[in-house]
């Protein structure tokens, strides 16, 4: 492919992802296909001749959207949202044809520098300590990492060589293999399993505190757990607190757990991957409280502030804890600036090396949106959740488990785990729209989640009719088991067939579409 073909089939492209993104209603939410479906409609092996680009983009419709799950559809109520948005496309199309791999100051100074302030302005948003902006000469600062995980990985890795260093620092005798084999990190029963697995790569224990009737981390369970194992000779050094669990949205209480981390020198980490994005709203930056007291804060721009996947916005109070534990400075890597202390190697506070240029999208986004347009699509999705969590209350048959301050509803029919995990199979096999559950205290529960950028109220009605239709089935099934008849699952609306598919996913007129916005 030459320029003048790229200008062309560039054009086209983005004709295609405007259309695809445009009529993503009327596509299933959930794909019909089985598990190996793709193998069987793709060579075995590459093309030893060159195709033409037609040839690949009807392949795209053929093989690869009947395999797709519609994460940007307004009827996909799953996990948490994934950022979406033109200008962040659009930013990542010059990010590829930049292609530079920003691992160093020198390797693109743009690169780096951009990304050092987008990290300000974002943690200015935020209205974060001013202890985690790098400014002119700041000894914290920000950096974009691929996900979350990572950057509860670098947090742990970085705070067990501190520990180590201060520890072999007062008694030159202990070996790493000795400090390591006491070292133990906490975290809540409610945490995210990224964590237990950086625990896992990190070869530390991981302790899971019990969270409260709120599924919050709270002082008390923390200090318990901590005396218990200094008492056993252990060493805690490693605390993550989470803003916004992924099960139910809990918030760990950060203004409670920052001061024994402070005082007992654990290095303290907050995971928000979803709910920071929420923090840049004033109504909401108080479920922040307490960062004050945190070494290393991470969120997904990725998830709910429409930069789109991957941008993960991690900040440390100390850059020096992180180019202290992973600094290395092969010949090939040097630059003349680099001991110079006005510039950011970010190969220091990573795991890769290599590193793209991210901060393009937070550029295009910030200045497309503005703070207040980013406001008002925060605000948006946690109304749209009050909205549903209001529908649930009004039927008796179903019960809301944890509180909604966001924009995830957890709720269950009133009934047995089996009732509830026969309703959502139900849901997803009639896939008009997509939930994933969570287990709450061993409860199962459904989780919905306001995910895409086009849902509005309509769509969350709709979606609550369709539950509702669901679990009168479900209901009538059970009554029947129970009266000692076979359940009748022919009454559940069968799983649509490519073929069949209405397009949009509910025809006919959508009463009373209330836009909120129109972002
Ligand atoms: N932490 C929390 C609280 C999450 O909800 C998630 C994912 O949903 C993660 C961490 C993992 O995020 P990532 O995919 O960016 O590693």
């Amino acid at each position: 492919m030459n320029a003048s073909e790229f200008r062309r089939r560039g054009k086209e492209m983005v004709d295609y992802m405007a259309d695809y993104l445009e009529g993503i209603e009327g596509r299933q939410v959930f794909p019909d296909v089985c598990p190996g479906y793709l193998r069987s409609l793709i060579p075995t092996t590459a093309p030893q001749e060159p195709e033409t680009f037609e040839a690949i983009i009807e392949d795209v419709e053929k093989i690869i959207m009947p395999g797709v799950t519609h994460w940007h559809s307004p009827y996909f109520f799953a996990y948490f949202p994934t950022a979406s948005s033109y200008p962040a496309m659009l930013a990542d199309m010059l990010c590829g044809a930049i292609g530079c791999i920003g691992f160093s100051w020198a390797a693109s100074p743009a690169c780096t520098e951009l990304e050092t302030v987008m990290m300000d302005w974002l943690g200015k948003m935020l209205q974060l300590p001013e202890a985690f902006l790098a400014g002119e000469a700041g000894e914290g600062g920000g950096v974009i990492q691929g996900t979350a995980s990572e950057a509860t990985l670098v947090a742990l890795l970085a705070a067990r060589t501190k520990v180590t260093r201060r520890l072999q620092a007062a008694s030159p005798e202990l070996t790493q293999a000795a400090i390591m084999d006491k070292l133990v990190a906490y975290a809540s029963d409610q945490a995210h399993s990224s964590v237990e697995k950086a625990g896992l790569i990190g070869g530390v224990r991981l302790k899971a505190i019990p969270s409260d009737g709120k599924f919050a981390m709270r002082a008390s369970a923390l200090q318990e757990a901590l005396e218990r194992d200094k008492a056993a000779g252990l060493i805690p050094f490693f605390v993550v607190a989470t803003l916004g669990t992924t099960s139910c949205c809990s918030f760990d209480n950060l203004s409670e757990v920052g001061p024994i981390c402070h005082e007992e020198g654990l290095w303290l980490h907050v995971d928000a991957a979803y709910a920071g994005s929420a923090f840049i709203c004033p109504e909401f930056r108080h479920l922040l409280n307490g960062v004050e007291f945190a070494d290393s804060f991470n969120f997904n721009p990725h998830k709910w502030l429409l930069v789109n996947f991957d941008c993960s916005a991690m900040w440390v109070k100390k850059r020096t804890d992180l180019t202290g534990a992973f600094r290395l400075d092969p010949v090939y890597l040097r630059h003349s600036h680099q001991d110079s202390g006005l510039i950011t190697d970010y190969r220091h506070w990573q795991l890769p090396l290599g590193r793209r240029f991210r901060s393009l999208k937070m550029w295009f986004v910030f200045r497309m949106y503005g703070v207040k347009g980013l406001q008002a699509y925060i605000r948006k999705h946690v109304q749209l959740a009050h909205a549903f969590e209001a529908l649930v209350r009004q039927d008796a048959r179903f019960e809301i488990c944890a509180e909604v301050t966001l924009g995830l509803v957890c709720f269950r029919l009133k009934g047995s785990n089996k009732l509830n995990e026969a309703l959502l199979e139900s849901i997803n096999s009639a896939k008009k729209i997509h939930l994933v559950p969570c287990s709450l205290r061993d409860r199962f529960v459904l989780r919905f989640a306001i995910c895409s950028r086009t849902v509005e109220l309509a769509h969350v009605q709709l979606a609550w009719e369709h539950i509702q239709e669901m679990a009168a089935a479900v209901l009538r099934a059970q009554g029947e088991e129970k009266a000692g008849k076979s359940p009748c699952r022919a009454e559940f609306p069968p799983p649509q067939r490519e073929g069949e598919r209405t397009s949009p996913v509910w025809s006919g007129e959508v009463e009373g579409t209330y836009h909120i916005g129109s972002l």
